[in-house]
């Protein structure tokens, strides 16, 4: 039976190129093209747009992207055995899907498409994608060579994502996140959408970049938070005493008696700002 967009169901994509999930890999793959059209919708209009994909796995997601009319996606997968499958999708769209063979953690996705309006949809191997995240969110140039990250965690890690003072799940990755991107929850996904199903719930999370965030050395951030939510429990004076304590403090304005949940993202810039 065909498909809307004239490929083969991609159960049978997968029985035919023999791609049994592998879990070292992080494999679980979307086979419900309606729900992976609308992951690629949440990055918004992709006319014109080079798409940078993370793992297509057989394709699911990028068949998406291409059907919503891309420019071009280039997509990066570490497991071989795709590779064919991915073949298929590529002669379909002529000209549209490059595949490059190897690991995402070790791509300089900055050089792929240089001058090219860029956006990154991925649904990231759960194993590698806060690090990913990390590394689209710090390079030393603002702002980045992309235009939006629409990217499915799983649940705790989107909730650490786009989380801010006074919420449970506010920590490091809400504050670097929060300092240069806005960040949105798109919506959840339950382990029932992937085959296999993983453990917990997932959310398609959807960041883009503030024009101007506020000035702020990154390894400085980075420092404030470690200290400040390496002891989230405790009073400012005690968590950040090893970088000033109550000077540090007192310098930034903020009140010593205060916990590291309860600092907006721009009071931990001036505290970072702070640092000798
Ligand atoms: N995009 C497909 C989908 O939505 O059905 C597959 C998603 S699956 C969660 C993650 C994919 O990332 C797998 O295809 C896996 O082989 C690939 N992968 C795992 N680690 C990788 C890495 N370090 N670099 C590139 N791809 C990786």
């Amino acid at each position: 039976m065909a498909t809307l967009d004239g490929l083969p169901p991609l159960r049978d994509v997968i029985a035919r190129h023999g791609l049994d999930a592998r879990k070292a890999l992080g494999q679980n793959f979307l086979l419900d093209l309606n729900l992976t059209q609308k992951i690629a919708r949440t990055a918004g209009p992709l006319e014109g747009i080079t798409v940078f994909e993370v793992g297509p796995g057989p394709g699911g997601l990028t068949r998406a992207i291409l059907s919503l009319g891309a420019k071009k996606v280039i997509a990066v997968e570490r497991d071989s055995r795709c590779l064919p499958a991915l073949a298929e999708i590529e002669v379909h769209y002529p000209g549209r899907l490059e595949v490059i063979e190897g690991d995402a953690l070790k791509t300089d996705f900055s050089q792929l498409a240089v001058g090219e309006p860029v956006r990154i949809i991925a649904n990231l191997p759960y194993n590698v994608g806060t690090q990913l995240l990390l590394n689209w969110l710090i390079p030393g140039e603002w702002p980045p060579f992309w235009q939006s990250l629409t990217l499915m965690f799983q649940k705790e890690v989107g909730q650490r994502i786009v989380a801010r003072e006074g919420d449970n799940h506010y920590g490091r990755l809400g504050v670097l996140c929060g300092w240069r991107t806005d960040a949105r929850m798109a919506f959840d996904v339950p382990p029932q959408a992937f085959t296999p199903p993983p453990k917990v719930t997932s959310s398609v999370v959807h960041l883009t970049p503030k024009a101007a965030p506020l000035p702020c050395n990154v390894s400085a951030l980075e420092k404030v938070t470690q200290a400040a939510f390496g002891q989230r429990r405790k009073m400012l004076r005690q968590s950040v005493k090893s970088l000033g304590g109550e000077a540090l403090l007192a310098k930034a304005g903020i009140d010593p008696a205060r916990r590291a949940e309860t600092l907006s993202v721009e009071e931990f810039v001036s505290l970072a700002n702070c640092l000798g």
